[in-house]
């Protein structure tokens, strides 16, 4: 298996053992990307990691991929700062999809979100659907609702990150179902103070600045350590 390879899955089953819910993670290579073949993300293996192309055709591969890999390779094509993309169904971001009330960061490492966390609307664009992003022309209408941030919801279905690493979108999906959950409970006691538009930028000046082995990578080795994958120094 190329070393590559090995990275990408190591990085897919940290996350996935880490929300414990449907989610996977992808990796941009020099052709499109890497995802996992539909397997339940906890059972992936170095050998069922597939290489796409960014209209989410398959490279050399027949399996059966996800539905939803156009989400993928259409946020890499319309950023091209985009390394890493993960996208989940983790439960605690739901609320806040159908709700109205908006996702906003009240926690030092939540500061990752940004300033705003949009939510995008299959029913918008595209009527009646099953809530899944099945096409390029869905990942497209994503990727403009996402626009510069880092963090968008989706209606009834879940939610989507990027990263300019694996281990910031890891980071960056981690962080925004802790806030989700924080915030539904903070709300429950009374008016909540949220994180001011200066102090996210400061939040996301300090972690742009890390050295290797601080900030994303840190957490990145203790998850990967929870996930039973030996890594002991930063990720390559
Ligand atoms: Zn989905």
């Amino acid at each position: 298996m190329p070393s590559s390879l090995q990275v990408a899955y190591l990085r897919m089953r940290a996350f996935a053992t880490r929300l414990a819910m449907s989610a996977c993670a992808i990796l941009k290579t020099p052709s499109g990307f890497f995802l996992a073949r539909a397997i339940a993300p906890e059972l992936v293996t170095g050998d069922d990691i597939i290489e796409f192309a960014l209209d989410g055709t398959a490279i050399e591969d027949t399996r059966k991929p996800f539905l939803e890999r156009f989400i993928h390779g259409t946020l890499m094509a319309a950023r091209p700062d985009v390394q890493s993309v993960v996208h989940s169904h983790s439960r605690g971001v739901i609320p806040f999809g159908v709700t109205g009330t908006p996702i906003r960061p009240l926690l030092h490492s939540c500061g990752v979100l940004g300033h705003d966390v949009p939510v995008w609307d299959a029913g918008d664009a595209f009527g009646d659907t099953n809530l899944l992003i099945s096409s390029n022309a869905m990942g497209e209408d994503f990727a403009k609702r996402l626009g510069g941030g880092r963090a968008a919801l989706m209606r009834g279905h879940g939610s989507t990150v990027i990263g300019r690493s694996v281990q910031e979108a890891v980071y960056t999906a981690v962080y925004l179902d802790v806030n989700a959950q924080l915030q539904a409970a903070a709300m429950q006691l009374g008016s909540v103070k949220y994180l001011t538009d200066g102090e996210i930028d400061l939040i996301q000046s300090r972690l742009g600045d890390a050295k290797p082995g601080e900030g994303y990578d840190r957490t990145w080795q203790y998850w990967a350590r929870r996930a039973g994958v030996a890594i002991d120094g930063p990720v390559p």
